[in-house]
């Protein structure tokens, strides 16, 4: 990692270890992020995306002004602040050194209510839901968008024409493509080329890479399988790391290991949408067993 990236590495992993009585989680994160707004005003700028069922607004950050639209991603799931910070530190990284060519969208907590309590799971007004389970898909049964962070987050991806996007998870440790859905026929026609930005992507961190499916579980309503199935974005999802609850020295090892692989994704991923990406097998819920939730 560049020296220039650790400059706020201290305070991104502080953030996990301070306790103030007034401020939420959350707080702390937006304070995060208007710093490096402040330091780097000519790359990066504050946005807000909408607000979630308790009208809290959910904020991010646009990086750099190139034409190619990508999208980070990160803590769809509550409990899972290792990929809080790695998309702090993926900000802080663009922010000083915008990606060539792209103006990069970085949310780094999809679910706030979640995040603040430490809980996978978002306050939504239909009860507590799975964000990562919230959106439409070819085998996904039941409502969809009972969160409106899902919502807004499915909006950006249509109004910004995002063309890359890498959602960030823990843990397992991998980097997965599609498909992720509950089927046997996970197979994709772009498989090769999403194999060489997985490799691409796990340079410095040697996860595993393969498919959703059969790397980790599969899951219907999910982000990932949403961005590639809905509109043919180039899209990983990003496991981190080898614990829901890492100290701030592997914190510190998470975002050193896969800032470098998130930025040479984007970099070398094809800069635009995929057209063939429909999904043509069967779904079969059989596959729907395993437990772990990541
Ligand atoms: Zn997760």
């Amino acid at each position: 990692m560049p020296e220039s990236d650790t400059v706020m590495l201290d305070t991104i992993i502080g953030l996990f270890m301070l306790v103030s009585p007034s401020a939420t989680n959350y707080d702390k994160v937006v304070q995060t992020l208007q710093q490096i707004e402040a330091q780097n005003p000519a790359a990066a700028q504050v946005i807000t995306i909408g607000v979630n069922d308790q009208g809290v607004p959910i904020q991010g950050l646009k990086i750099g002004n190139g034409p190619v639209a990508s999208l980070v991603v990160g803590t769809h799931h509550g409990n899972e602040y290792g990929s809080t910070a790695v998309a702090l530190g993926v900000a802080e990284s663009f922010a000083k050194n915008p990606v060539d060519g792209q103006t990069v969208y970085i949310i780094p907590v999809l679910n706030i209510s979640g995040y603040n309590r430490n809980s996978r799971f978002e306050t939504g007004l239909k009860g507590s839901q799975d964000p990562n389970r919230d959106y439409s898909g070819p085998c996904k049964r039941g409502a969809i968008f009972n969160l409106k962070s899902t919502k807004a987050l499915a909006d950006l991806l249509e109004e910004k024409n995002i063309q890359i996007s890498a959602t960030l998870h823990t843990y397992w440790p991998a980097v997965a493509y599609p498909w992720g859905i509950s089927t046997r026929d996970t197979d994709i026609p772009q498989r090769d080329q999403y194999i060489e930005l997985a490799k691409a992507a796990t340079q410095e961190s040697n996860y595993q890479v393969g498919n959703s499916t059969q790397l980790l579980y599969a899951a219907d309503g999910a982000f990932e399988d949403y961005a590639y199935w809905k509109h043919g974005i180039w899209s990983l999802l990003f496991e981190l790391g080898f614990s829901h609850s890492p100290s701030p020295s592997a914190i510190q090892t998470m975002i050193e290991v896969n800032v470098p692989g998130i930025r040479r994704f984007l970099e070398t991923s094809p800069k635009q949408r995929v057209t063939d990406h429909l999904f043509t097998g069967r779904c079969d819920r059989g596959v729907l067993q395993r437990l772990i939730l990541e």
